[in-house]
């Protein structure tokens, strides 16, 4: 639910040049993550307030055209500027993602962190902050500040930086307006913001004609021996350190893959195990169709979560245990 009124008017009188503010956003990000973070600082430069975005590693190639990308601060990076940045900050935005754990090292430095925290995020069982504003069935983080704006009365400072960050994350967040919370609303807030300078051609070559030559034969290579299980409803591809690391394997080369399991006639659920490059644990990308919750299911044994349709995990098991795992436990699910 958006804040309400009296919650919107203290989040107003904190919003002020004098008073010093971070945006964080979750571990990895995405395109909802950096755009949101993005979008929310240019709309609070808009006010005549300055605000650092702080995100916990790097991020795509594919996403640093959008305004001022370049400028986060990558906190693996600069440890020290970024946990001095959130000690010392009075208001604390919290953007796409719902609990301390999800954002790597900056979660200690977040739980201790004396300043004000402002949730803002459509992940499932979020956690407590000082001010929340947590809808599931919203199908970005951006359509939610873009809400923020609206509900603050804001909407005619929304200008092309803005319009440009949303824009590209309720695009990449709804697998190009695809999925299933993809509403007449978020329809007439991509209208408002063509409107007001997003140009949907620029952005859409900008984030997906990205392709290299490697990602397209990593993809070509798991494509090759995709395995469908469960009576053709369970789609599994796998990734291992060896190849990722044979074919160059850049941040973001694998987003989009396990679409391609979920785009199988009948399968309703996709996995995607892919061998972390220098640790030794399997990262795990869940998609799936109508009923079928990956959010409950990688919670309960991936340690991950996300959302209905789309949620992550990590095993340490071995690649090919994790997988063994992963067959045995689809056996007892009846959404499939
Ligand atoms: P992806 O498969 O693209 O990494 O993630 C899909 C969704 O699940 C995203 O919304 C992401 O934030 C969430 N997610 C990914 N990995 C994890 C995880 O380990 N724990 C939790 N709680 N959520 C995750
Ligand atoms: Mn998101």
């Amino acid at each position: 639910m958006m804040f309400t009124p009296a919650e919107l008017l203290e989040i107003n009188t904190l919003l002020t040049p004098e008073n010093k503010i971070v945006i964080l956003t979750h571990y990895n990000p995405d395109g909802d993550a950096i755009g949101s973070s993005l979008g929310l600082k240019h709309y609070l430069k808009a006010k005549g307030i300055f605000a650092e975005v702080i995100v916990p590693n790097d991020f795509p190639k594919f996403l640093k055209w959008m305004p001022e990308a370049k400028k986060a601060l990558i906190a693996e990076y600069k440890r020290k500027v970024a946990s001095d940045l959130i000690h010392e900050a009075d208001v604390i935005f919290c953007l796409d993602f719902n609990s301390p754990s999800r954002i790597g090292l900056l979660g200690d430095w977040l739980t201790n962190a004396k300043g004000k925290k402002i949730l803002i995020d459509h992940h499932q069982q979020p956690e407590k902050f000082d001010f929340v504003y947590s809808d599931t069935v919203i199908p970005a983080t951006c359509q939610m500040i873009y809400h923020l704006i609206e509900a603050m009365d804001d909407e005619k400072l929304v200008n092309k930086d803005i319009a440009e960050c949303l824009y590209t994350g309720i695009m990449t967040d709804t697998g190009g307006f695809r999925f299933r919370s993809t509403s007449a609303t978020t329809h007439r807030i991509i209208a408002n913001l063509i409107e007001k300078g997003a140009d949907p051609a620029i952005i859409t070559s900008s984030t997906w004609d990205t392709n290299t030559v490697s990602r397209l034969h990593l993809l070509a290579l798991i494509l090759g021996r995709i395995e469908v299980v469960k009576d053709g409803t369970v789609a599994v591809l796998y990734l291992t350190r060896e190849e990722l690391k044979e074919y160059g394997f850049q941040k973001g080369d694998t987003e989009g893959f396990v679409n391609y399991g979920l785009s199988i006639l009948g399968v309703k659920m996709a996995a995607f195990f892919m061998e972390d490059l220098y640790e030794d644990f399997i990262k795990i990308s869940f998609r799936s169709k109508d009923d079928m919750d990956v959010n409950q299911f990688s919670r309960k044994y991936f340690s991950g979560g996300g959302h209905i349709n789309a949620a992550g995990g990590k095993s340490n098991e071995s690649l090919q245990d994790t997988i063994e795992t992963f067959k045995k436990r689809i056996e007892g699910e009846e959404n499939l």
